[in-house]
């Protein structure tokens, strides 16, 4: 399929490789093109602006924001205008609810298709194609995207023909893993001041209970301290707890456990965490307990 892919960041890059592997005709575009050299290296073609980008059937957005979306996607010479009658856009980033209503909106009123399929799973499994892909559009759409979805992910989960519904469950799940983040760094102080070996602790709870990916992945690196490089930049997760209390908002559901990560995660960025994995809010607990960085 001759497709485009916008945003060659941590996990954009590794998807437009593998979509190219799987022998689609990709063309792709960065805001610093310097990072699509590799792909072009690997038979990608190099669109100097965005619109170059859009001339196939297909164009993936994986951008960092809300901001970086809408300023790329309706912005002058951005997708909409770039894209043919019929063409479908694919927004892969982690955007807001209110985002992808617009999105919809702008696509229908230029004729053209959107489908909202953010993912699970971080850089590493974006390289090994093994993401999860939570995709909602029109179910004509979704069909001419599963052989995309399928280079890119283990598994495409389809649930509804609203593509707004789709970023509400990612930002739901990612709220989720964050809560494990921080109650996980929360348990590891307390064993941790008490003098208990924190892999070791970590090794009874994944081996009985808390046998799941995101305790063994996130206990890991709270284990480990191992906060860089970020796969998940800390300024994208905290990017996420604001859109879910947005979201939240605006259907009226209180999150009281969402308020307290949001503070968890402007902590870690007013103490010049920006740099970080977003997995470092789980080190917090232990600094206010007066445990320093143990990484010797
Ligand atoms: P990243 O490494 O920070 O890459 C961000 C991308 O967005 C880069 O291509 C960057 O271009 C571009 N960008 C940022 N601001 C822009 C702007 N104003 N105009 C144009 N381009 C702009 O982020 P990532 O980790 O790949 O994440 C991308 C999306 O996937 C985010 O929505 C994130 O929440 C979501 N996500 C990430 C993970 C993960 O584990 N990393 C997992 C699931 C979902 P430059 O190269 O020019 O800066």
């Amino acid at each position: 399929m001759k497709v485009g892919v916008i945003g060659l960041g941590r996990m954009g890059a590794a998807m437009a490789a593998n979509l190219l592997r799987a022998g689609h005709e990709v063309t792709v575009y960065n805001r610093s093109p310097e990072k699509a050299q590799d792909l072009v290296d690997q038979g990608a073609r190099l669109a100097a602006r965005v619109e170059e980008a859009c001339a196939g059937a297909a164009v993936i957005t994986m951008l960092a924001d809300d901001p970086a979306v809408e300023g790329v996607v309706c912005g002058e010479h951005g997708v909409v205008a770039g894209l043919g009658a019929g063409a479908i856009h694919i927004s892969m980033s982690t955007i807001s609810v209110a985002l992808s209503e617009r999105l919809q909106g702008a696509h229908e009123a230029a004729g053209q298709r959107f489908v909202a399929a953010p993912v699970f799973g971080r850089p590493e499994a974006a390289a090994a194609a093994k993401l999860f892909v939570v995709a909602a559009g029109a179910a004509a759409a979704l069909d001419e995207c599963a052989p995309l979805f399928d280079a890119m992910g283990q598994r495409t989960f389809r649930i509804a023909d609203r593509p707004p519904a789709a970023n509400l469950v990612k930002l739901s799940g990612n709220f989720l893993i964050a809560s494990v983040i921080e109650s996980l760094g929360e348990a590891m102080a307390l064993v941790g001041k008490a003098g208990i070996d924190r892999h070791q602790y970590l090794d009874i709870l994944t081996s009985t209970l808390f046998a799941a990916p995101v305790y063994r992945t996130y206990g890991g690196l709270i284990a480990e301290e191992k906060f860089e490089p970020a796969g998940f930049a800390a300024p994208l997760g905290q990017k996420d707890i604001r859109l879910t209390l947005a979201a939240a908002e605006s259907l009226r559901v209180p999150m009281p456990l969402a308020s307290l990560l949001r503070d968890r995660f402007l902590t870690l960025l007013a103490q010049g965490g920006e740099a970080l994995d977003w997995s470092a809010i789980g080190q917090l607990a232990a600094r206010d307990s007066g445990q320093g960085d143990r990484r010797g």
